[in-house]
């Protein structure tokens, strides 16, 4: 008998180490393997299923699309796309938005927009160098994984794109030297670096970046590819900072479930890119840009303050649970620090019936933006019961 499992290990590329769990179907916060076991899912498919699986709303708005018209080149003219478009600028105070496919793709177009605008402005390359953070993560391109802050990163795939340093995050002075040593066009940054282990920068840190930004001509550019769409209790996480970035990069949760991304440019940037200059044939694509205006247009104030509820109620959960050290992230991207070993957790949780993430040395929680409070409730004492064990 040919499963998924054998067929997975026998057949596809072994990039990733997967839990022995086969999902088939879900409803909200809830999610069933092919042996009919349950799950509460505090881990969104990594951030993607912003109001859980199978949401109505959400499949009505897909579907609506998907019958009337699956695609269409960026050749011609897509309304779901276009009112996208508007809904964010109008949200941000960003002025022009390209879509792509993921998060890597936002934030290639990001860097090729911040080079291509120092090109204009200097005539030649000699101000292409970004400034991103160790403990980043970018994406998985070439460029993207040399962006990423982690030499761990930086190994087996060279040669890689030059033109990056990388300051040590939270370090103000840091950030100076290195736009001091070298001419800059942009600092690229996470306001909580997700992959690095759930990293909160401080505000102090994240406005002397803007303001460096702003005095050396330099571009700010966030990427909000994990902390954007809600998860972090605003729309993207840089309103949090009183910040003006020039550069808004997002995916992961963007579309609810359909790999999109998007890079949102502001008034300095927000031409830099002409007809030619940049392309992506699924970017755009109406059926996740459907999907996407159905998400973004939920994100109200009702629904952060309800992020930032169930946040303090994960909070106060753990505090001072058996075997938790300690609690870092903000709204529903949450890390913590255990006694043992995250990957540990992760797969007895799993087997109780929870599924969590891991990033570096923490459990990483990322439920759904709408999980209901029982069920959240139910999952936290679950995972403090395996902490503890
Ligand atoms: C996941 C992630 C990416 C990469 O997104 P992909 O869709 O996997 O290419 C980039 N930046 C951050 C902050 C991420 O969390």
């Amino acid at each position: 008998m040919e499963n998924t499992l054998d067929l997975t290990n026998k057949y596809i590329a072994k990039t990733y180490n997967r839990a022995p769990v086969q999902l088939i179907r879900g409803a909200g916060s809830l999610a069933y393997d092919a042996a009919g076991n349950r799950y509460i899912d505090l881990g969104s498919g990594i951030a993607v299923n912003q109001f859980g699986i199978a949401d109505p709303d959400w499949i009505q708005a897909v579907t609506a699309q998907l019958s009337c018209l699956q695609h269409t080149s960026n050749l011609y003219y897509s309304e779901p796309t276009a009112r996208l478009a508007k809904i964010l600028c109008e949200r941000t105070g960003m002025e022009r938005v390209f879509f792509s496919n993921s998060g890597a793709e936002a934030n290639e177009c990001a860097i090729k927009t911040a080079r291509r605008r120092a090109y204009l402005t200097y005539g030649d390359a000699s101000h292409s160098t970004i400034i991103t953070l160790r403990g980043s993560f970018h994406g998985r391109t070439i460029t993207t994984l040399s962006a990423t802050g982690q030499d761990s990163f930086h190994t087996e795939f060279g040669p890689f794109t030059g033109g990056f340093v990388y300051a040590q995050s939270g370090d103000i002075e840091d950030l100076y030297r290195l736009a001091d040593g070298e001419a800059c066009c942009a600092v690229m940054l996470e306001t909580i670096q997700g992959e690095g282990g759930v990293n909160v920068l401080d505000a102090e840190y994240i406005q002397a970046a803007w303001e460096l930004c702003q005095q050396r001509d330099m571009l700010l550019i966030i990427d909000e590819v994990q902390t954007g769409n809600g998860r972090c209790g605003s729309l993207y996480s840089y309103m949090h900072y009183g910040i003006t970035p020039d550069i808004v990069t997002t995916a992961k949760g963007l579309a609810g479930g359909l790999p999109m991304g998007a890079t949102l440019f502001g008034s300095r940037c927000a031409d830099v890119l002409t007809p030619g200059s940049h392309g992506s044939t699924f970017g755009g694509n109406p059926v996740a840009a459907a999907g996407a205006v159905n998400i973004i247009n939920r994100i109200n104030d009702e629904l952060l303050s309800g992020v930032l509820q169930r946040e303090q109620l994960i909070r106060d959960l753990l505090a001072g649970a058996n075997g938790v050290v300690d609690v870092t992230g903000r709204g529903l991207m949450l890390g913590i620090r255990c006694a043992k070993p995250a990957g540990e957790i992760m797969a007895q949780a799993a087997r109780a019936g929870v599924l969590v993430l891991t990033a570096k040395d923490k459990v990483r929680l990322l439920p759904a933006l709408n999980i209901p409070t029982e069920l959240l409730q139910e999952a936290i004492e679950i995972l403090k019961r395996v902490i503890a064990e």
